[in-house]
């Protein structure tokens, strides 16, 4: 009998959250983010439900080679380009797009032979100052591509570094349009909060979007608003069981450093979940569970394979309850990976990417 953890992938939440996407950004053409093994859904996992998409980006090389492998004939862009000049063989023999972000990139572009030129997607570095060329370099790192046989077509993207927060992106867009106004080729800016905060925004829109968070049923702009504000469900559930139940008293405490203590008699289910799963250790009590589908707490600190929950609104729960972490419980109720993200100080892009190897994965339907 295997430990009773388990996740499971929703691949109609998936289809659901690209069409939301989708209309929030209408004409545009939608790149679905499937970096860091999808958000750590696995690739062959959310593949037949986003194939919907115009393409796959993601920044693997091993990545390319999976889509790829997959069937998937369309677009696939490599969202950092190249990380050295044999990565650029395997663009050309498998017709990868890829990021041109930095002089070196341009060097072993010129340097490469092929038959096939590339399609490249040239940088902007218009404030977030992780990768790209500066506006004030951006037109001649263009030019220079542009005179290269290697090169069929230049797009041009930027990426934005608070377009979930109050900051926004108005400098950004303003430093791309002002240095790009006048050069040919297709634009990519938005990624999940530009694409549902500011899409209505032709010049923000561009013609091509790069959702990712919110493909996986994440509010990009947690808290300010919630999976429900955008009509978006959730595409990983991790549940597990009851594997133990306690009756506390008065001046019991739960678990490792006795974090926490009851205040009055107490019955807590032990749940087969820890951080060696994935669960974040930085949830501490408070942070909302699901218990047969009723929202209740965790109750101390988690350890690597255990966590504790207050069955206080569950009494008919015990042994063997099914326990919900984030997702969707078998009733429907949703608990949504945002709340338990922020609970534990982080997102939900980090919890669903920690996901660990030894939880199995089950694709729902
Ligand atoms: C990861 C990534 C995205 C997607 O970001 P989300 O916040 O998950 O929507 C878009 N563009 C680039 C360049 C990225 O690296």
């Amino acid at each position: 009998m295997p430990r009773p953890i388990l996740a499971t992938i929703h691949p109609e939440a998936l289809r659901h959250n690209l069409g939301r996407i989708r209309t929030a950004a209408p004409d545009a053409r939608v790149w679905a983010i499937v970096k860091a093994n999808a958000y750590g859904h696995g690739i062959e996992r959310v593949f037949d439900a986003l194939r919907g998409a115009d393409g796959f980006a993601l920044l693997d090389l091993q990545e390319a080679e999976r889509v790829r492998a997959l069937g998937w004939r369309g677009p696939i862009l490599l969202l950092e380009g190249v990380f050295e000049p044999p990565d650029l063989e395997l663009c050309s023999r498998l017709g990868l797009w890829h990021a041109v972000h930095c002089n070196e990139q341009i060097d072993w572009l010129a340097a490469h032979k092929t038959q096939v030129p590339h399609r490249v997607f040239l940088k902007m570095n218009s404030g977030m100052n992780r990768l790209g060329f500066a506006p004030e370099r951006f037109r001649t790192a263009w030019t220079r591509l542009d005179a290269l046989p290697q090169v069929e077509e230049i797009s041009l993207m930027t990426h934005f570094s608070d377009a979930d927060g109050p900051r926004g992106i108005a400098h950004q867009v303003r430093a791309f349009v002002e240095t790009t106004r006048d050069l040919p080729g297709e634009r990519s800016l938005s990624n999940s909060a530009a694409s549902l905060r500011h899409a209505a925004d032709p010049q923000v829109r561009g013609d091509w979007i790069r959702p990712g968070i919110a493909v996986y049923g994440s509010a990009p702009d947690f808290p300010e608003h919630d999976i429900g504000h955008w009509d978006l469900q959730p595409t990983m559930t991790l549940s597990s069981r009851v594997l133990a139940v306690q009756q506390l008293q008065p001046g019991d405490t739960v678990g490792y450093g006795s974090s926490f203590t009851a205040d009055a008699p107490l019955r807590i289910g032990v749940v087969a979940c820890g951080y060696a799963d994935g669960y974040p250790r930085h949830c501490t009590t408070g942070t909302p569970v699901l218990v047969e589908g009723v929202r209740t707490r965790l109750v101390g600190r988690v350890s690597m394979d255990m966590l504790a929950v207050d069955l206080t609104p569950v009494p008919q729960a015990g042994f063997g309850s099914a326990v919900t972490l984030w997702g969707r419980a078998a009733d429907g109720t949703v608990l949504p990976i945002d709340e338990v993200a922020a609970a534990g100080g982080t997102l939900s892009y980090e919890l669903m990417c920690a996901l660990a190897q030894r939880v199995p994965v089950v694709v729902e339907g």
